[in-house]
């Protein structure tokens, strides 16, 4: 157990002084605390409560989740020590469990599934033989977690034809986009008449997005930040409905989960022909 403390303390240490260098000392000091918080966590998950909260996607259950250093501060509550899902994903999963595409069922359903996270699986084995997955990422390695068909294409011009997927998922991408305006025409495009985009992106406590000029280094090489205040105005060529946790899950279970307010799925239906024709 020495031997772990002591090689943590030098490995913080090392990514901290790293971090300092590069980005001054306010990162270098918010590396040090995540590390020495998620060691607390970790502790607290041997010895503490082992009810306090659970992960949906993997059914681990703990004392706490592992805080998430995002260069410029560290938000609480986010990473399964277990199989590493974020709340976007603990949400997403619940969401799959409890809602999706069970209107699509039966019918030959074909999903893309942009930046295809680990912990996210579509399909029960029942289901598996009505329903193609499509993973698509502009870089390869983007998409190594992906069983099946995975092409690589830009989100801002899809190597698919208009009209080709009855879902595409697409969560925390669109902060990383140069054009996200033209990517999320091109989702339009490709989705079928009556299919669904679900989109979430993070949002930042700021009362009007704000684009950044180049992707910030300390902030995962995203481009820009969303605010709640506008961020469905982007969707205005979609039918939009907004599904906050407490829409699908009980305030007990949002304690459970540690999934917060600001994780929001948007589901951006594109119109059949005899609809208004307009989502607004
Ligand atoms: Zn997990």
């Amino acid at each position: 157990m020495t031997g772990g403390i002591i090689n943590g303390v030098r490995r913080a240490s090392k990514e901290s002084w790293r971090r300092t260098r590069k980005f001054g000392a306010h990162a270098g000091w918010i590396c040090l605390c995540a590390h020495a918080q998620n060691y607390l966590i970790r502790l607290r998950n041997r010895y503490g409560n082992q009810n306090r909260v659970t992960c949906p996607c993997c059914n681990w259950h703990g004392n706490s989740f592992r805080v998430l250093d995002v260069g410029h501060w560290i938000i609480p509550q986010v990473e399964c020590p277990n199989c590493g899902a974020h709340d976007r994903h603990r949400m997403f999963c619940l969401f799959l469990d409890r809602n999706a595409f069970t209107s699509m069922q039966g019918k030959n359903i074909r999903i893309l599934h942009f930046g295809p996270e680990p912990h996210i699986h579509f399909t029960t084995k029942k289901e598996k033989e009505s329903t193609r997955v499509i993973a698509a990422d502009i870089h390869a390695e983007g998409m190594t977690c992906a069983d099946g068909t995975r092409v690589q294409t830009d989100v801002q011009r899809i190597a698919f034809d208009s009209e080709s997927f009855d879902a595409i998922v697409c969560i925390h991408l669109l902060e990383h986009v140069e054009n996200d305006i033209l990517a999320l025409h091109e989702l339009f495009r490709v989705l079928k008449p009556g299919g669904a985009a679900y989109i979430m992106v993070p949002f930042a406590p700021i009362p009007a997005s704000r684009e950044l000029g180049r992707p910030d280094p300390l902030l995962f090489g995203h481009v820009r930040e969303y605010s709640q205040q506008d961020f469905e105005q982007r969707l205005h060529e979609f039918y939009v409905n907004a599904i906050a946790p407490l829409s699908i899950m009980t305030p007990e279970e949002q304690r459970l989960f540690q999934i917060p307010d600001h994780q929001v799925i948007f589901i951006c239906q594109k119109a059949v022909p005899d609809w208004p024709s307009s989502g607004k």
